[in-house]
């Protein structure tokens, strides 16, 4: 166990920091880089807490991505088998794992660097440190702004409930926010001098929840009121604003979905007499798979020794496993046999095996920002057991299990994955050339466009 990379976990757990606010989080494992020898530059594309660390030089470049956001709402006690906010119900926790996928990764980097250093290799190993996962779009400013131009390959994991190899590609995510102007006055009085933005904000969901119907069944669009024009009912609402998620299996397609929705908006403008603004907030790009890195992936599952567990770990696992309902417990997705992990879900408190995968090109629901990376470059992912199998990511569950000895295991056992997955792909050149040419078939005549316009600075979200 590297007591020290824990420690650093266990740091940015308590930390806690949303996107783009990861100051402390960022400092801790620059300052760790910086001590191992890596040359850190640190506030990359116009974000504070945004870092790239490199060690070493010439080819190949693999790039190890790291994350460390928190979610705001998610405070929970350690190792508390039942709800308990540390703070405040609203303060941020460590809901999604990013306190392990950041230090993970670093793991990864210094092994594969210890690798090279060993054996007197050429090569660059990167680890880029990428912030605001969960809202912000931290790595497709990364990817548009060019930080991934010389990388030959990027690597990353998810902290989840068991061991297998990421597979197939998640929804390109558009997110959009539609202010309308009005005029007030009083509702009674003199309606007729008003025009309200609540009115068109109203008419705009109904002409949304129309196109619904003529959508692909694969789009997703939701919606969130985040101005709503006061209180009182006796006003004729001047200002309110709505936040839009527009969400399809391709950027050209959600673009597409994306220019109806404004149709729509302007609609509602024209029709109450409103003025709009749109004010576009955050781009996600589809992921493009590649089955060459999934293989080598799957070939590191197979080749490195999994974590083995106390009585008391499996006791642990199990106290959580226990405050989930079982029916809720779905099979993931792809896996080759299904049946055997249904047993394993169901007489298992913890995943200590290797789940064997279906590649897939299936877009799941659900965006990150890890598909503009993959984009740019060929790019691997895995997830490793780092909380008992039942609650899934963004659960008070994962906060408390999160500095546990489980979640440390999972977190050395990603970075031994990912570090022998890097030494394969040093040690076979042609793997590499092969997981390129696989990415240039893949994307065909699309060229990545970022869909964060190039005006669009990174910024804090409402
Ligand atoms: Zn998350
Ligand atoms: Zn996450």
């Amino acid at each position: 166990m590297n007591e020290a990379l824990n420690h650093l976990a266990d740091q940015i757990w308590s930390y806690a920091e949303t996107g783009f606010l990861e100051t402390k989080s960022c400092d801790a494992m620059c300052e760790y880089l910086e001590q191992e020898g890596f040359e850190v530059t640190k506030g990359i594309a116009d974000m504070a807490t945004a870092y790239k660390g490199v060690w070493g030089h010439g080819k190949p470049v693999i790039t190890f991505l790291g994350e460390y956001d928190a979610l705001f709402g998610m405070s929970q006690k350690a190792d508390i088998t039942e709800y308990a906010p540390r703070t405040s119900n609203e303060d941020p926790g460590h809901g999604c794992g990013h306190h392990l996928l950041g230090v993970g990764s670093i793991a990864a980097a210094i092994e594969y660097r210890n690798y090279l250093r060993d054996n007197h290799l050429e090569g660059t190993v990167e680890i880029l440190g990428c912030p605001a996962e969960e809202s912000g779009s931290g790595k497709a400013y990364l990817a548009r702004d060019g930080y991934l131009s010389n990388t030959d390959i990027a690597l990353s994991w998810h902290p989840g409930q068991f061991n297998q190899v990421s597979t197939g590609s998640s929804q390109s995510c558009i997110s959009v926010n539609f202010r309308f102007h009005g005029v007030s006055s009083h509702a009674a009085g003199s309606p007729h001098l008003g025009r309200s933005a609540l009115d068109a904000c109203e008419l705009m969901n109904v002409g949304v929840n129309y196109l619904r119907e003529h959508m692909e069944s694969t789009d997703r669009v939701h919606y969130a009121y985040l101005n709503v024009g006061g209180k009182a009912p006796n006003v004729v609402q001047s200002e309110a604003e709505l936040k839009y998620f527009i969400r399809s299996t391709t950027n050209p397609k959600a673009v597409k979905l994306y220019e109806r929705v404004i149709n729509i908006a302007k609609g509602a403008a024209l029709m109450t007499e409103t003025k709009l603004d749109v004010l576009f907030d955050e781009g996600l790009s589809n992921t493009v798979p590649n089955f060459v890195l999934e293989n080598v992936l799957s070939e590191a599952f197979m080749k490195v020794p999994a974590p083995e567990y106390t009585d008391a770990e499996l006791a642990y696992a199990k106290s959580f496993k226990d405050t989930y309902p079982q029916e809720n417990i779905g099979v993931p997705h792809r896996a080759k046999h299904p049946e055997l992990m249904k047993e394993i879900i169901k007489n298992e408190a913890l995943h200590t095996g290797f789940m064997e995968s279906d590649h897939s090109e299936e877009c799941g629901m659900g965006s990150t920002d890890v598909g503009d990376i993959s984009w740019v470059v060929p790019t691997g992912q895995i997830n490793t057991a780092c909380f008992a199998i039942g609650a899934g990511a963004h659960s008070w569950q994962w906060v408390a299990q999160g500095t546990s000895s489980i979640a440390h295991k999972g977190l050395e056992y990603a970075g031994h994955i990912l570090a022998q997955a890097a030494i394969e792909l040093h040690s076979h050149p042609e793997l590499i050339e092969q997981a390129k040419a696989e990415h240039k078939q893949r994307l065909g005549d699309d060229v990545y466009e970022c869909l964060i316009p190039k005006d669009v600075k990174p910024h804090i979200i409402d």
